[in-house]
């Protein structure tokens, strides 16, 4: 029913300041996305039809999630009431016929109710995925109801939906032509200099967070690695001082009473976390 079609908003908070090495792609979601349901006049006086749908592509873990909470709780702390409604795309998918269609409309109007609304699918291949012969007719009859929904939208742009994916090929491409899903954005995996920022974001509330030499020594370390994995590596790390310092808690009971402040993190835990 209509029940689970809930905002998910403020529900986890999430800020610019909490995201690593994406500046660039903040900006022009702010000016694709945010100034355009905060500032519609604008738009419309100049004739500019912000775009109804972006895609976010990358490899997993690189902040696809996190920039598109932070958009929406940035504008809720502007003081602007922007509805957040995420989906995952293989959940829409349903065993009944036609009970993915009327999630989707139920989830449009819903929308549409509470505009500025930003819809946000992980995971989108899941939900519109290129049509394969066998399960054609399920696929085609979800992708032509989405493509008619947002159509339907209103053109000044108080309902945007973001698209995740980590398979851009995977989409349909019905769904990325032009008034549809037609900005993309690559979201790569980040550089040594990405890498630290984003240690230092996972780090910088700690008593004693890793000095700025650290943090560039284990960023050159850790090629490859995702934001996700620099934030596991983070809580790794500090599991592993605590394990140092306090074995006693891991065999006894009675041994719960102990200084957790003294606990410190020290360059070889990283290490051991790395390995
Ligand atoms: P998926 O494709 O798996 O959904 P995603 O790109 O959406 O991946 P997120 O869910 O945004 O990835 O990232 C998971 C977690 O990893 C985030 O909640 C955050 O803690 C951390 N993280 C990822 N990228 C960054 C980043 N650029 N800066 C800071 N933290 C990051």
């Amino acid at each position: 029913g209509g029940a689970d079609i809930q905002p998910l908003q403020a529900v986890d908070s999430a800020s610019f300041d909490d995201i690593g090495g994406l500046s660039k792609y903040i900006d022009a979601l702010k000016e694709m996305i945010f100034f355009p349901l905060l500032y519609p006049e604008f738009f419309a006086s100049y004739h500019i039809t912000p775009p109804r749908g972006v895609l976010l592509c990358g490899p997993p873990g690189t902040g696809k999630t996190l920039i598109a909470r932070a958009l929406a709780c940035a504008a809720s702390k502007a003081g602007q009431k922007v509805s957040f409604y995420m989906r995952k795309g293989a959940d829409v998918l349903s065993k009944w016929v036609g009970e993915a269609e009327r999630q989707l409309k139920l989830l449009f109007e819903e929308a549409q109710k509470n505009q500025p609304s930003i819809i946000f699918f992980d995971e989108i291949d899941g939900l519109a995925p290129v049509r394969s012969s066998n399960q054609e007719q399920i696929h085609n009859s979800i992708v032509s109801t989405l493509l008619a929904l947002m159509d339907g939208l209103d053109s000044r742009g108080q309902v945007v939906l973001i698209g995740a994916t980590n398979r851009i090929d995977a989409i349909d491409g019905a769904l990325r032509r032009p008034g549809r899903f037609d900005r993309e954005f690559k979201f790569p995996l980040p550089g040594c200099e990405a890498r630290s920022e984003i240690l230092d974001i996972h780090t910088r509330k700690w008593k004693h967070a890793p000095s700025d030499e650290l943090r560039m020594e284990l960023a050159s370390s850790c090629v490859g690695y995702c934001g996700a994995d620099l934030k596991t590596l983070c809580t790794e790390a500090a599991i592993c001082a605590f394990r140092e310092k306090y074995p006693q808690v891991y065999t006894s009971d009675d041994q719960f009473l102990i200084d957790v402040d003294s606990v410190k993190v020290e360059k070889y835990h990283f290490t051991e976390a790395m390995s």
